[in-house]
């Protein structure tokens, strides 16, 4: 079948009210309206074949509304010279924010997240492991790959930095020292950004637009709603992609660390501390909770320092705050 050459593949930067800006794939920016039901285009589907795990076909998510990352087909009008959104690629992951209520009320922040890159300061702001863990586990919650950035790191002892921070490596997560200032550390972190969709956060003030201005020389747009005003309410969080001039895009995800773990089941917790894994099995009760059961392998594996025992106290808070927001609901 001859493919119809007015038919244009983009990928959805922005929502501005009424229409989408895309970025089509020859470059232009445009803006598109969305008519009707999305229609999702099944053929499609065999692109996201043999790309490894957690991209088959099969777990392919198949979207009913239009999110920021989306890839979409868009094609003339048939008057005048505006756009319509006449189909949609399925997804191989997103970031999404849950609410009360369960799947229901589940909204797509960002699609196609290829990774979550958490940053935070070496110092000034003092980096919080206790937040970190936040944001490790909303990755996880979200069957997304994490890496961990400590930028300013040109202001702390190296070795002291590394004492600190190298468990996160060694359970799965990679780390990057690097100083927008000093530019040690960019270029290492530009390759791991490069044609994919990176959903950039963390606290603010640590040098997250620094980061990006320094490593290609463009603004980070601030999200339609900054995390100061999203404190506190739950209704408007906008994500927006902004794209890199080598391929890819990053996603400023302001209000993540609010909105992320509302509504997320408290049983999955366990599953989303990577290092609790291969002690899971091995706990006495198959219930345990790894907060103060006899017998429980995690707690012994803190014991034997083969768990960093902070890991397990910022599971038991999050534990806390999930348990009491179920009860909520
Ligand atoms: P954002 O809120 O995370 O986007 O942070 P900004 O990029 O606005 O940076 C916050 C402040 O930190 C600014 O004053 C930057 O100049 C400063 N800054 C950013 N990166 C570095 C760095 O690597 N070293 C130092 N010393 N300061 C930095
Ligand atoms: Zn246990």
């Amino acid at each position: 079948m001859a493919a119809d050459l007015k038919e244009r593949l983009g990928t959805v930067l922005e929502s501005t009210g009424a229409t989408w800006r895309i970025l089509a794939e020859d470059g232009e920016t445009l803006e598109a309206t969305l008519r009707g039901r999305l229609k999702i285009h099944e053929d499609r589907r065999a692109e996201f074949r043999d790309q490894g795990p957690g991209k088959s076909a099969e777990s392919l998510e198949e979207p009913r509304k239009l999110a920021v990352g989306d890839r979409v087909i868009i094609e003339p009008e048939e008057r005048g010279d505006s756009w319509a959104i006449s189909g949609i690629r399925p997804r191989h992951s997103s970031l999404k924010r849950r609410q009360p209520g369960g799947r229901r009320g589940e909204r797509v922040l960002v699609a196609n997240v290829d990774q979550v890159v958490v940053v935070f300061a070496a110092a000034s702001p003092e980096p919080n492991e206790r937040m970190l863990d936040r944001f490790l586990v909303i990755a996880e919650a979200n069957g997304l790959p994490a890496r961990i950035v400590l930028n300013k790191s040109e202001l702390v002892n190296r070795s002291a930095l590394e004492a600190r921070f190298g468990y996160y490596n060694t359970i799965g997560y990679p780390l990057h020292f690097t100083s927008a200032k000093t530019r040690e550390g960019l270029d290492e972190l530009r390759d791991v950004l490069l044609g994919r969709i990176s959903a950039l956060t963390g606290p603010s003030g640590v040098g997250k637009s620094s980061l990006i201005n320094a490593l290609f020389g463009v603004r980070l747009r601030v999200g339609a709603v900054s995390s100061a005003v999203n404190k506190g309410r739950h209704t408007t969080v906008g994500a927006l992609l902004t794209p890199l001039p080598d391929g890819g895009f990053v996603a400023d995800t302001p209000g993540l660390r609010e909105v992320g773990l509302w509504g997320h089941p408290s049983r999955d917790l366990q599953h989303e501390f990577p290092e609790f894994e291969p002690f899971l099995s091995e706990c006495r009760f198959a219930d345990c909770k790894h907060l103060v059961e006899p017998g429980c392998a995690v707690i012994e594996a803190v014991e034997l320092g083969k768990v960093r025992r902070e890991r397990l106290e910022s599971y038991a808070t999050l534990l806390a705050e999930l348990e009491a927001s179920e009860k909520e609901w």
